[in-house]
């Protein structure tokens, strides 16, 4: 059985045609059935109503067409929409589409989860699962064409879940679907793939002819700081991306996601517009989203409209975007990672109140611990408990400070990595009569239910509007 999806257009032409000839039918069906993958897209071959019964029922048997199931779907009050899509394994990746006036710009994801790390974003928390085929790349374009064709993006940004240059060969096969006549027909211009600098696939990006675009995830100027908040700068340095971005030929964006006290220095300002300028670079300048990372903020609005004047003073040009989607859970990642944690706080709720034990084990996030790598390269975390003499971890955060016992006394234990919040220490003086394996579920369910809940109001009514 062919996947018929993950082919680029020449090659399915080419498979398409070999199977027609096998079964005797006469080759214009070719041009039938191959605008039915992108331009004109069908659910099942079914739906294809201008083909004969018989072959229809064929082409479901030889050439099934590959769906992925929307599991959720949140409307924003500014129109923006966005996508959870189940891919059959028990993973799930996400896309958002930010209506514009005439544009549509289609985020995607290349990868289940993300490996870096980057200390403001929710993908990173994940962890990897799972890089994700062509055709689970591309049919996210697809489906949401069948949703409503109206609805056919102008244009596609890889920024959704992972980094699209350590998935290299289903990505380039997805840029040559999305740009092809035959496939979904979207200008390369209006194609922008997005990276922290992956150095070996980005070379092999520039040698592709088509004007697709590129955009350098860079959020600090300096090395440093850059290995603070992205641990890819310890294998990528910024030095040798910035000269790989040079030889780029075509123009280059960097974006630059502003954290209050972290980057939006106005000196931090100066010393960007000295990596932009030489570059000829555009520079995207964005909002922290509130979701992606809850111990950052973003910096104020005052800070960020002096921050865009200074670069432009220095002759870059520098456009300040706004926040999309702050009443969905639009940040990459978020929706995902809040889902699972409902999920989870059901399950252990469930378990909880048929009295059955439950080994301690992490609350907030599925994956390894986030922090690993950049503890593994000797960053310090931008948080007030990788401080010296700060105090120990707040909320569902872990750390090494002692945890209080339901009797108020200290105590550490396997499951006490994890500090209760005022609410996790009211549910476990509850249940101090318990057995100790039933105190200690009610406290990481409370946790799960204190993470979950942050955003089930304004969820349930984007929800309410999509229906
Ligand atoms: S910002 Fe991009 S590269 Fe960094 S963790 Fe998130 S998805 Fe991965």
């Amino acid at each position: 059985m062919v996947d018929i999806l993950s082919l680029v257009p020449n090659a399915s032409g080419v498979a398409l045609a070999q199977w027609l000839e096998e079964r005797g039918e006469p080759a214009y069906r070719a041009r039938q059935i191959l605008p039915r993958l992108w331009q004109r897209p069908v659910g099942s071959w079914d739906d294809a109503t201008e083909l004969p019964a018989a072959l229809r029922r064929a082409l479901a048997g030889a050439l099934p067409l590959r769906r992925l199931s929307l599991s959720t779907r949140q409307v924003s009050q500014d129109g923006t929409e966005k996508f959870l899509w189940d891919l059959g394994d028990g993973e799930a990746v996400e896309s958002v589409l930010i209506p514009e006036g005439k544009r549509r710009t289609l985020c995607i994801s290349s990868q289940v989860g993300c490996a870096l790390g980057c200390v403001f974003c929710a993908t990173g928390r994940m962890g990897f699962r799972r890089n994700l085929s062509v055709a689970e790349i591309v049919c996210q374009v697809r489906e949401v064409m069948l949703l409503d064709v109206a609805l056919k993006p102008t244009n596609v940004v890889f920024m959704g879940m992972g980094e699209p240059l350590l998935n290299w060969e289903a990505v380039d096969g997805a840029l040559t679907i999305l740009n092809h006549a035959d496939g979904v027909a979207i200008g390369a211009r209006h194609i922008t793939v997005s990276t922290v600098g992956i150095l070996p696939s980005l070379a092999k990006l520039a040698q592709r002819p088509e004007q697709f675009r590129l955009a350098l995830s860079l959020h600090a100027p300096t090395p440093e700081l850059r290995h603070a908040l992205m641990p890819i700068e310890k294998k990528y340095a910024l030095p040798a991306v910035m000269e790989a971005l040079a030889r780029f030929r075509r123009r280059v964006t960097l974006e630059y996601v502003l954290i209050e006290g972290k980057n939006d220095a106005l000196e931090q300002a100066d010393q960007l517009a000295q990596l932009a300028r030489p570059l000829g670079a555009l520079v995207n300048l964005l909002p922290l989203h509130p979701g992606g990372a809850p111990d950052l903020s973003p910096s104020p609005r005052a800070r960020m409209i002096a921050f865009e004047r200074r670069l432009r003073r220095h002759g870059v040009e520098a456009v300040l975007r706004r926040s999309r989607g702050l009443d969905i859970s639009a940040a990459c990642g978020q929706l995902r990672v809040e889902l699972e944690a409902r999920r989870k706080v059901r399950h252990r709720l469930r378990r909880v109140a048929i009295g059955e034990d439950i080994d301690p084990g992490p609350p907030q996030y599925p994956g390894p611990d986030p922090r690993e790598p950049r503890r593994a390269a000797g960053v310090q975390d931008f948080d007030r408990h990788a401080r010296p003499g700060a105090p120990g971890p707040g909320h569902g955060e872990r750390g090494a400070a002692p945890a209080v016992s339901a009797a108020g006394g200290e105590r550490r234990g396997a499951g006490d990595q994890y500090p209760m919040s005022a609410f996790q220490k009211s549910t476990v003086s509850r249940g101090s009569g318990q057995r100790p394996s039933i105190t200690r579920a009610m406290r990481r369910a409370a946790t799960c239910f204190r993470i979950a809940s942050r955003s089930w109001g304004t969820r349930a009514a984007s929800e309410r509007r999509s229906s």
